[in-house]
């Protein structure tokens, strides 16, 4: 599919998700946050869900996680424009608290629907959330599966499991796997020549 072709169908999935009210996070949103990007990126970045600041904005990881962010996609010799950045739920849940599964369970389709027109090689999936989505539970905890290299046969792409950028943040420690989980990642994306589209 050509660039402009994606792009409009992407541009359709965020005009659904701007008047979706499949449950009740609609209810209390002020934007809603479908992602942003390169239509032809090789490389996904699948957060959780709107914050305080992405909600104002209408935008993807606009606020601390999302420098952090930024700051590793530097690190691997990319721009922002260069990767397509969303989230598991497309609406800010109230207080900024967790997902319910319900809410994950519907807003689902949005993201398969990008992924199917993106077509990237690879999802860095940010939390435990985005990584349920896309490798199921039964692989356990973030802890235990970062920096892990999956091969998501339906999608037909690499799952990159790693920590949130907030819990990053927060964790001394897990910023430290973080960091050597994109040491990892620019090894990889390197090796296989994933680098922009
Ligand atoms: N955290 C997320 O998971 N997504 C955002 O867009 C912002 C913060």
């Amino acid at each position: 599919m050509l660039r402009d072709e994606k792009e409009k169908k992407l541009k359709i999935i965020a005009e659904r998700i701007s008047i979706c009210k499949d449950c009740n996070l609609f209810l209390e949103r002020k934007k809603t946050v479908p992602g942003e990007g390169n239509p032809d990126a090789s490389i996904v970045f699948f957060g959780e869900g709107p914050g305080f600041n992405e909600d104002e904005e209408g935008r993807p990881f606009v606020g601390a996680a999302g420098s952090l962010l930024e700051e590793k996609i530097k690190f691997l010799g990319l721009k922002r424009s260069d990767v397509f950045i969303t989230n598991v739920i497309k609406c800010r849940p109230p207080g900024n608290r967790n997902p319910e599964p319900e809410e994950i369970n519907s807003c689902k389709k949005f993201f398969l629907a990008q992924i199917s027109i993106i077509k990237p090689k690879i999802v860095v999936t940010l939390g435990k959330f985005s990584t349920e989505v896309m490798i199921g539970q039964e692989f356990g905890k973030i802890s235990q599966i970062h920096g892990q290299i999956f091969y998501q046969e339906k999608c037909n792409l690499i799952v990159f499991p790693t920590f949130h950028p907030a819990a990053a943040l927060r964790n001394g420690d897990f910023r430290d796997l973080f960091d050597r989980d994109f040491e990892k990642l620019k090894i990889f994306i390197e090796k296989e020549g994933f680098l922009k589209s």
